[in-house]
């Protein structure tokens, strides 16, 4: 809807009268955003295009890919669309942006409408089935009709959640017209452990811990918050670490996962201080420490709670796993049973993972290689008058609001230059 748009008055502007066909399969365009951030759609994230950048696109490539068109089309630009359409949207405390309605729906329509006011012929229920180019035109079969044209926008999306239309049709028309395409892996998914969590967990959150997934000698890791559910986890931390789980598990053929409490401490570090706490209060119980311990305190600063306190329910389980006693005090702990319990802070086992299912990311990583994209056109460099924009390309944004930004940006990118490739 973005590249249509962006097509159409691209095309108003240069005073050319070109005809933008958008083909749909489903009913209605839009089906993800209307399902968007849990039905509130985040929309995009506040900040500049280069605090997008560094914070919603972890991989240097892909942010060195986007960069043009996030800065060419950014998120002030795509509010300004919104706000235009009577779309009035909110900033979270954490930059997140949505629509003021709490209705992903109004973001939906509101392009709707957008394509509707330009003279874009919208074709639904139209599933594309190849693009060929011959004779330097496009023929663009679609069920019931072959569409003729001088450039084409893929937009198709990426592969998860495939209920919604997004079942990989466009991978597969970029890979037979000449492009490298990189295995679809999931992103942004829960993370569903072998053996589920003790159900007494389930629904406990560990604020700002540092998630931890290992396999062999490789250990990936990421900071935030971590949600036990009864299959798993999920949670910033989990979302954003899955996609590197995954590709864990496909080079490891499984990983475990452990929580850091204490991550901005070294062991060295925790060591010490519980040491110095056990000195102190020699006649504490150790659980009665663990319930009131701040979870991930910040260094220097150990007796204030930023995050609050380590979850009670998690407590019995520390000492389980650290095989020390309930009632154990700190003068009753020997040497051994306080690095036990030290390892235990610092490493929490989380459980076994063998697979992370790709139709559960709310984003897919993988798509049509990067380097066969001119990241300032969107044009391919295999097949020029094709441009590609979206979840198509290999590229997974953070939870944030940065992967719709990402889609309306490269779309709007692709819809300028599309049109302008027309013209030349
Ligand atoms: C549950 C969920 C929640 C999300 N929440 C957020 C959020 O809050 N914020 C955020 O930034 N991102 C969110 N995302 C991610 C975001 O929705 C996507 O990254 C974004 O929609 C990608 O845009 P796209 O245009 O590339 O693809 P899509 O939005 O997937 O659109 C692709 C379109 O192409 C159509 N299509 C596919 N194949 C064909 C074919 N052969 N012929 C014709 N049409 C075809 C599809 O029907 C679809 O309409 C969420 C995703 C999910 C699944």
């Amino acid at each position: 809807m973005s590249a249509a748009i962006a097509a159409q008055r691209t095309a108003e502007r240069s005073g050319l009268d070109c005809s933008i066909t958008l083909l749909e399969r489903n009913t209605h365009p839009g089906t993800k955003i209307r399902i968007s951030g849990g039905g509130k759609c985040n929309v995009t994230h506040q900040g500049t295009p280069a605090e997008l950048l560094q914070q919603g696109f972890l991989r240097i490539n892909e942010r060195r890919f986007l960069r043009n068109a996030l800065f060419g089309f950014s998120s002030s630009d795509l509010l300004e669309l919104l706000h235009s359409r009577g779309v009035e949207t909110e900033v979270r405390p954490d930059g997140k942006v949505f629509p003021l309605s709490g209705d992903a729906s109004s973001v939906a329509m509101a392009f709707e409408e957008l394509l509707k006011e330009s003279s874009v012929q919208l074709v639904t229920s139209c599933r594309v089935k190849s693009i060929e180019r011959k004779e330097g035109k496009f023929h663009t079969a679609a069920e019931g009709a072959t569409y003729t044209s001088d450039v084409v926008i893929l937009a198709t999306g990426g592969v998860s959640y495939s209920k919604t239309g997004t079942t990989g049709d466009g991978l597969a028309i970029a890979r037979k017209t000449g492009h490298n395409v990189k295995v679809p892996s999931v992103a942004l998914a829960p993370v569903f452990t072998i053996k589920a969590p003790p159900f007494t967990l389930s629904g406990v959150a560990l604020r700002s811990v540092a998630l931890v997934a290992s396999a062999g000698d490789h250990s990936v890791e990421r900071r935030g918050d971590l949600l036990f559910t009864h299959r798993g986890f999920s949670g910033p931390a989990a979302l954003s670490l899955s996609r590197d789980i995954a590709e864990l598990i496909r080079e490891n053929g499984g990983a475990l996962l452990f929580a850091d409490l204490f991550p901005e401490h070294t062991p060295a570090e925790l060591e010490k201080l519980l040491l110095n706490h056990a000195t102190k209060h020699g006649a504490q119980m150790v659980r009665k420490f663990l319930q009131i311990c701040p979870i991930a305190p910040v260094k220097g600063a150990f007796n204030d709670a930023p995050h609050g306190t380590i979850p009670t329910a998690l407590v019995t389980f520390i000492i389980r796993h650290a095989l020390i006693d309930i009632d154990v005090t700190w003068s009753g702990l020997h040497k051994e049973q306080r690095q036990s319990l030290l390892s235990v802070l610092k490493r929490f086992p989380l459980g076994s993972v063998r697979e992370i299912p790709l139709d559960q990311g709310e984003v897919s990583a993988g798509g049509v290689d990067l380097s066969e994209v001119n990241p300032k056109t969107m044009q391919s460099r295999v097949v020029p008058g094709l441009f590609l924009c979206g979840e198509v390309l290999d590229y997974a944004g953070e939870i944030g609001g940065y992967n719709l930004q990402a889609a309306f940006s490269t779309g709007w990118m692709a819809g300028v230059n599309a049109t302008k490739a027309s013209i030349c």
